[in-house]
């Protein structure tokens, strides 16, 4: 078999993923690839793994055994950089995470200045590029409680992007918001695979992974039980689990 390492064009590849908390295993064997630009949207029901599976990605989560590759370096090698390799990845929580005593502006310079060594100037010029990215020209000296938590998440994934990262994870982007505010931040998710972001998206907008997603993943149980195209899965899937999942969900 060959390394992950070794196969150029993939933006993520998984091999032989486990993760157990104590003696409870939570993955159970997870190989993933997604190709550079391409869309991914992982499904499945909660407990099955889902956000486990995102944070050992990036190594918020440490693997118990297998190999995580992005874009060609290999996260569980003891001897990479963590740090630097996961500037390169960007990620976005059901709970946007911003810092609550910072304006939106400083939300999303802070990372910029002090990890990636920028210039106040040009984190603010990256900062204003993506705020007007996602909908948010104008919002800059505003503070998150000013705004609504669609606006939050906004701010969130402007924040991620400017960083540069090489793939975005999103963990539930959409679920804590009001219903009238997930559109919005499925429009800025959609504009950003239409550039050819490559996304790693866990979503119960199954409307969403129908039309933007290229491919998706049902999860249950700690492994990967059926993927495809995202038109075969959600719209003819093969597995009972599958199934039984879709029906609940749709
Ligand atoms: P999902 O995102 O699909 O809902 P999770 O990945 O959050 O699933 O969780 C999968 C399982 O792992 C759950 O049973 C959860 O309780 C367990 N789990 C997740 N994180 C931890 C942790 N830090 N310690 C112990 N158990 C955890
Ligand atoms: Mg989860």
């Amino acid at each position: 078999m060959s390394t992950a390492a070794e196969t150029p064009g993939l933006a993520v590849d998984i091999a032989g993923l486990h993760k157990s908390f104590g003696p409870v295993e939570v993955l159970r064997g997870i190989d993933m690839q997604v190709k550079r630009g391409e869309v991914v949207c992982i499904i499945g029901p909660s407990g099955s793994g889902k956000s486990t599976l995102l944070r050992c990605v990036n190594l918020l989560e440490e693997p118990t055994a297998g190999s995580v590759v992005v874009n060609e370096v290999e996260l569980t090698d003891p001897d990479v950089d963590i740090d630097a390799a996961r500037t390169k990845i960007g990620m976005v929580f059901q709970s946007f995470n911003l810092f609550s005593h910072l304006n939106v502006l400083n939300n999303i310079t802070v990372a910029q200045i002090k990890v990636l060594k920028r210039g106040k100037a040009e984190a603010e010029r990256t900062a204003l590029a993506n705020l007007e990215r996602v909908g948010l020209t104008g919002r800059g000296t505003a503070m998150p409680s000013e705004l609504s938590g669609g606006q939050q998440q906004r701010v969130a994934i402007a924040r991620a992007l400017s960083m540069n990262p090489d793939v975005m994870l999103f963990d539930e982007p959409t679920s804590a918001l009001d219903p009238e505010l997930v559109g919005d931040v499925l429009a800025v998710m959609r504009r950003l695979a239409d550039e050819g972001m490559t996304m790693l998206v866990v979503t119960h907008e199954m409307q969403f992974a129908r039309e933007v997603a290229d491919r998706v993943l049902f999860m249950d149980g700690g492994v990967i039980v059926e993927e495809g195209l995202s038109e075969e899965v959600i719209g003819d899937p093969q597995e009972e689990r599958t199934r039984a999942f879709l029906s609940r969900v749709l």
